[in-house]
């Protein structure tokens, strides 16, 4: 499908091409013709003068008058149709761009969100009809209900960006500006993953009196799931993860810390971009899509802030969502 879009695209951009390069053509040709046609006539005018007539020298300078008026109204008309078609041209090719652009991204999102919708619902459903026909141990039963659940969020997750994404794309998504405790907000975002990955070692540094700020609890809550749950699948299952919220300047930054094998320098801009995924087997063997970092740039940005990665030390990183406070109640 992509090969036959292609296909169909370069012959749409061939045609687009050739047809401008007539127009262009046709025009200089038409130039050209007028150029000729206007000494002609100003030949055969002149022809037509009788050198010893009186008026000779009076009568010859309003033909080469005439011949520079006709030059000049000829040349103002070529670059003014000139200008028109360019710039015409110019839009339609970036209006093309555009649309191929768009119908590309459509494509990688269906691609990715097909392949990733596949696999949890075909592993839960394996697993409960292993529970249903077969007789397992207490152990082993409670293992193939874990694995189910944690497939399922994963499904879970993955609607919530991609609703999400949606909903911030088409402008649809009203951002709530309430109160809410975000020292709270983020505790309850690690217990969660604390429950379902109890085997992690998580580092939690959140102090515990409440820090009250004013932001979408939704969206915030999405943005710190993706960081952990980033740092969670892309680091070795026997690394320990931090998390921690510290007060800045008017701010509060939210950092999750992981060991794993880091992001190399010409990489950490680009992985906020839509659907933009590690090419090395370590990220690529990982489930994704490449929208939560995106999408977490934006939940940032629509709260007045950002979102950066710098290296950790010995090694992983460390992903800092930097959330102004604006004016709260509460004390920094
Ligand atoms: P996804 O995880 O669905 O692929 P993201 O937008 O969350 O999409 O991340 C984009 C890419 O950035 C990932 O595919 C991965 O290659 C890289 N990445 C994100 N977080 C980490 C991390 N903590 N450690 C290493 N690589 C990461």
């Amino acid at each position: 499908m992509p090969f036959f879009q292609n296909r169909k695209l370069r012959w749409v951009f061939f045609l687009y091409w050739v047809l401008l390069a007539y127009i262009i053509a046709a025009l200089i040709w038409w130039f050209i013709a007028l150029h000729w046609q206007n000494e002609e006539m100003t030949q055969l005018r002149i022809k037509s003068l009788q050198p010893n007539q009186s008026n000779y020298a009076a009568a010859l300078a309003e033909i080469r008058d005439a011949e520079s008026r006709k030059k000049h109204q000829y040349m103002g008309e070529g670059i003014t149709f000139f200008l028109i078609i360019a710039g015409g041209a110019a839009l339609v090719y970036i209006a093309v761009r555009r649309q191929f652009k768009m119908n590309q991204e459509q494509q990688n999102l269906m691609m990715a969100i097909t392949h990733e919708l596949k696999t949890p619902i075909a592993v839960a459903k394996l697993n409960l009809e292993t529970l249903e026909k077969r007789q397992l141990e207490h152990e082993q039963q409670q293992k193939l209900i874990r694995n189910t659940i944690r497939e399922a969020n994963r499904l879970n997750a993955l609607c919530n960006n991609m609703l999400m994404n949606s909903q911030l794309d088409a402008g649809k998504y009203g951002i709530i500006r309430e109160s809410l405790d975000i020292h709270k907000l983020v505790k309850d975002c690690v217990q969660e993953f604390q429950r379902r990955f109890p085997e992690r070692v998580f580092e939690v540094q959140i102090p515990d009196q409440e820090r009250i700020i004013r932001g979408d609890y939704l969206l915030l809550q999405l943005a710190t799931n993706n960081l952990v749950d980033n740092a969670v699948k892309y680091t070795p299952a026997q690394s320990s993860i931090s998390i921690a919220v510290s007060p800045a300047k008017n701010a509060i930054d939210i950092a999750v810390a992981d060991q794993g094998q880091g992001i190399p320098d010409e990489e950490k801009s680009r992985i906020f971009q839509r659907f933009y995924r590690l090419g090395n087997s370590a990220t690529k063997s990982a489930k994704g899509t490449g929208l939560g970092l995106y999408l977490t740039q934006r939940i940032a940005l629509v709260h007045g802030g950002k979102i950066t990665v710098t290296n950790n030390q010995p090694q992983g990183s460390v992903f800092t969502l930097h959330i102004p406070t604006a004016k709260t109640n509460e004390p920094s």
